[in-house]
């Protein structure tokens, strides 16, 4: 960049709580380290949850913030549609919108960056002859699978899910065919399409930004560099400019300090935090089995709760705006007895928790996560260590990574996404974490990924490097 002063960072965030919040603590980063100017364009979902982020990120008033009112898509998309179809179709009818916006903008932009569900705009970039960046609120593994998938699509014939052996990825650890992402499970579903769009049009960008950092995956962010293994698929530099998580600027509201007053008399790191992301949902049977595993182990707990699902489904709750589970529904949809129980025990909270004012108590010492890339940091950067409960997404890879690869979390041997776990399995789960002695090791080991995190954003961290090198 010629001035400091006259860098103009573009951003263009997709719907959902998962992709706006790595987008606004980017923004932050930008706005602070680099003093440039920063507009962020982002498309809405319904939720109220992601209203409020929105509001209380415009009163710190560093960035500007535009809304482009998301499009109707009902004509476009079956009622059934996946999510990933549903936020790039979304995504895609906004283009006309996003670029009369840009271009009315009084100071041009300099810069350009995408989330990963916006890659189809990232060409606007080139009618102002800007570079072009694609920002994905992930991890190198998840980007080494996204290129990768333009090579497997060539080379596999059937369903991913039906090879006999894991997926070879250069330099990676092979993906075991029960972790493949939401949208490979099925290749005749647009979801899958759209996937692979992805993995062709990303590595166009000039460069690739990942919400992880260099000493959080080494191995796999050298492969993704080594020209000989990956230089005839992707020559895209990438930036690991993680942690990037939300970092809570509003006092905790006088509804919620009852939670906070009860969480200051636990033991420290005696309390498990049970959460399923802004949009995963339990069946009712798999409601019960939980609730009758934690009463099993008799540890503490708070447990955001929702409304259960009748039919399998794990993202149900992701384009709503909210969940109708008041106190006395939440009731018929526990065992019998066990509010009695957890009266002296837990805290269950319907619908929406201050996840990250709860992950940094020192009273919680394990997190029950569905796995989401935006908890699975929040958990890491609180040291807090994990039982990993994957639902849908890319959650089963994320909770691989944690449970073989870091050594922070334990995992049931059933795939919630597929079966129901058992009360049995869920005790011992929890005890593993929360009483033995491999709890104990993980909790250790958490930490020292939490100083790392710590570390990497410090000046002359990786990450810091990695963001001022972008902006050069
Ligand atoms: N979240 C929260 N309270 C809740 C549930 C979720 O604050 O009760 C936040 C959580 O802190 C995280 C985001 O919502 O920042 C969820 O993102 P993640 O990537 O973990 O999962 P997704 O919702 O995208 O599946």
């Amino acid at each position: 960049m010629e001035s400091e002063m006259e860098t103009h960072v573009v951003l263009l965030s997709s719907p959902g709580l998962g992709h706006l919040t790595p987008v606004l603590e980017l923004s932050k980063r930008l706005a602070t380290l680099s003093n440039s100017k920063v507009t962020i364009f982002v498309v809405p979902s319904l939720s109220a949850a992601e209203s409020q982020v929105i509001q209380s990120f415009m009163s710190l008033n560093l960035c500007r913030i535009i809304l482009l009112p998301p499009p109707d898509i009902s004509h476009l998309v079956h009622a059934d549609a996946a999510v990933v179809t549903r936020i790039v179709v979304i995504m895609r009818e906004i283009k006309p919108a996003f670029s009369s916006a840009v271009s009315a903008l009084s100071v041009p932009p300099t810069l350009f960056i995408v989330d990963l569900f916006g890659y189809e705009s990232m060409d606007f970039a080139d009618q102002f002859k800007i570079p072009k960046f694609v920002y994905i609120p992930s991890h190198a593994g998840f980007l080494a699978l996204t290129l990768y998938l333009p090579v497997l699509d060539e080379v596999v014939k059937g369903e991913y899910v039906d090879e006999k052996d894991a997926l070879l990825i250069p330099g990676c650890r092979p993906l075991q065919l029960e972790d493949v992402v939401d949208p490979m499970l099925c290749r005749s579903d647009q979801q899958y399409l759209e996937y692979l769009n992805m993995g062709i049009k990303i590595p166009m960008a000039d460069g690739i930004l990942l919400n992880t950092w260099e000493e959080l995956e080494p191995a796999t962010l050298a492969a993704l560099r080594d020209d000989k293994l990956w230089g005839g698929i992707s020559k895209a530099p990438i930036y690991p400019v993680g942690p990037m998580v939300t970092t809570p600027n509003r006092p905790i509201d006088s509804n919620k300090s009852e939670m906070f007053l009860w969480l200051d008399k636990q033991p420290s790191e005696s309390v498990l935090y049970i959460s399923f992301g802004s949009g995963g949902i339990l069946t009712k049977e798999q409601m019960r089995e939980l609730a009758l595993g934690l009463e099993l182990s008799q540890q503490r707990f708070i447990w955001v709760v929702r409304t259960p699902v009748v039919a399998k489904s794990c993202d149900g709750s992701f384009f709503t705006v909210g969940n109708d589970c008041n106190d006395e529904r939440l009731a018929s949809y526990l065992p019998e007895g066990f509010l009695d129980w957890s009266n002296n025990m837990g805290l269950i909270i319907s619908d929406w928790a201050p996840q990250v004012e709860i992950l940094r108590h020192q009273s919680v010492g394990g997190f029950l996560s569905h796995c989401g890339w935006n908890s699975t940091l929040e958990s890491i950067t609180h040291g807090v260590p994990l039982i990993a409960w994957p639902l849908y997404a890319e959650q089963r890879m994320n909770a691989t990574l944690l449970v073989e690869e870091l050594k922070i979390a334990v995992r049931s041997k059933t795939l919630p996404s597929k079966e129901i776990v058992g009360r049995e399995e869920i005790k011992l789960m929890v005890k593993r974490l929360m009483v033995d002695e491999e709890g104990h090791t993980m909790r250790a080991r958490v930490k020292q990924f939490k100083l790392s995190g710590e570390k990497a954003w410090n000046h002359n961290g990786s990450s810091f490097k990695a963001l001022a090198q972008l902006m050069r």
